[in-house]
C-alpha cells in the first residue's frame, strides 16, 4: 500500500515544528498540518526557551518554519485536521484548509499528533482579558517578570495552596483567593499562615485591568478592591483536538493523551508529543519531545523498511 506521506504531523507548534525538523534531516515526506495558533498565543513572550528567552510566541513558530524551508521534503500546510482514521497500517486524514477551507484528504504511514491544549478559565469577567499578561497559569514562565509585585493565587483546595506555596518564591506579598469556599485543610491553612499568605473567601466578581492587560485590582461581590499586580491560576485543561479519543487511544485520568516511554499512544502507529501528552508543559519540553518522536518514528519506519 502505498501512502501520501510517511509521517503526518498534526499541530504546529513548538513540538509539532520540531518533530517536522528532525524528520525532514531524516529525508522523510513529512506533511506537518497547521491548523492555527498556539496554546501561549496571547502570551508577550515564551520564557525560560534556551537562546530565545522573551521572544514572542509568533516570532518563535515563524522561526520555525522558516527553518523548515530547506528541507524540501516537508510541507506546511495551513490545515485543520477533522477526522482521523485506520488505513492498513497507516492513516488516512481529512480536514480543511485554514485559508480557503478546501476539503483535504491524505494518507500517511505514521502520525504524531502535537495538537497541545486549552485551557479553561473562569466564567468572570477579566480572566479571559487579561489572560497571558495580568492573569497567569505558571510561575516558571511568568514569575520572574512579576517577581516582588503583590499577587494573588486564585483556585480551591490543595491546588490553590500548592500553587500559592509556589508563587511565594517570587514574591513575599502573595494573597489567596478562593471565590467562595476555599476548602483548605487546616494544615494548609497553617501551611499558608506560615508564610504570610493571607486568604480571601468571599466571592470574586470581576478582575480590573489596564488596558495593556496587565490585572490592577480583583473586585469582590462585597464592593471590595483588592490590588494586585497579577493573579496565577491553575486551569482545568482540555485537548485541542479531539482526534485520539476519536481513534479510541487510551487517555489519562486528567484527559491527556496516554503515551510510553516511546511517545507511542495505544494506538499502533499513532504517536504523540508536547502538552497532549502527560507531564510538565513547557515550550521547550515540547520541542524536546518533539525532536524525541521524530527519531522515534524514523527508526520504527527503517526497521519496517529493514525487516530482518
Ligand atoms: C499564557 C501562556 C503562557 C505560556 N508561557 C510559556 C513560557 O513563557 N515558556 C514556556 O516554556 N511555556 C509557556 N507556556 C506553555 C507553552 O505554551 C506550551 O507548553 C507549548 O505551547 C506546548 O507546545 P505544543 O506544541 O505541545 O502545543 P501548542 O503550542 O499549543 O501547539 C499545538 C498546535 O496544534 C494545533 N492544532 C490543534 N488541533 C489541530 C488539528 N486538529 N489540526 C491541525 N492543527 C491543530 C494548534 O492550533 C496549535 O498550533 C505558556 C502557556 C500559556 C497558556
Amino acid at each position: 500500500m502505498s501512502y501520501d506521506y510517511d509521517v503526518l504531523v498534526i499541530g504546529a507548534g513548538s513540538a509539532g515544528l520540531s518533530a517536522a525538523l528532525t524528520l525532514g534531516r531524516c529525508l522523510r515526506r513529512v506533511l506537518l498540518a497547521d491548523g492555527g495558533p498556539p496554546r501561549n498565543e496571547c502570551s508577550p513572550g515564551v520564557h525560560g526557551f534556551l537562546t530565545r528567552d522573551g521572544i514572542r510566541p509568533a516570532e518563535l513558530l515563524r522561526i520555525g518554519q522558516e527553518q523548515l524551508q530547506p528541507y524540501d521534503t516537508v510541507e506546511v500546510q495551513g490545515l485543520k485536521i477533522e477526522t482521523l482514521a485506520r488505513q492498513g497500517k497507516g492513516f488516512r486524514a481529512t480536514g480543511h484548509g485554514t485559508a480557503d477551507d478546501a476539503l483535504v484528504e491524505v494518507t500517511a504511514r505514521r502520525v504524531l499528533l502535537a495538537t497541545g491544549v486549552s485551557d479553561v478559565l473562569p466564567a468572570l469577567p477579566g480572566f479571559r482579558e487579561l489572560w497571558g499578561r495580568g492573569v497567569l497559569h505558571c510561575p516558571y514562565c511568568h514569575g520572574w517578570e512579576v517577581r516582588d509585585q503583590p499577587l494573588a493565587v486564585y483556585g480551591q483546595g490543595s491546588t490553590v495552596t500548592g500553587l500559592a506555596l509556589l508563587v511565594s518564591r517570587w514574591s513575599r506579598d502573595v494573597i489567596v483567593v478562593t471565590d467562595g469556599p476555599g476548602h483548605l485543610t487546616p494544615n494548609a491553612r497553617r501551611r499558608l499562615r506560615r508564610e504570610k499568605i493571607s486568604i480571601r473567601e468571599e466571592a470574586v466578581v470581576r478582575l480590573i485591568g489596564s488596558p495593556a492587560r496587565d490585572l490592577r485590582c480583583i473586585e469582590f461581590a462585597n464592593g471590595d478592591l483588592l490590588e494586585r499586580a497579577a493573579l496565577f491560576l491553575h486551569a482545568p485543561q482540555h485537548q485541542r483536538s479531539p482526534l485520539a479519543a476519536d481513534l479510541g487511544a487510551r487517555l489519562t485520568s486528567k484527559g491527556a493523551v496516554w503515551v510510553d516511554s516511546g511517545l507511542r499512544t495505544s494506538i499502533p502507529g499513532l504517536y504523540a508529543a508536547g502538552d497532549t501528552t502527560p507531564g510538565t508543559q513547557q515550550a521547550l519540553l515540547a520541542a524536546a519531545d518533539g525532536n524525541r518522536a521524530a527519531i522515534i518514528i524514523n527508526e520504527n519506519l527503517t526497521r519496517e523498511e529493514c525487516p530482518r
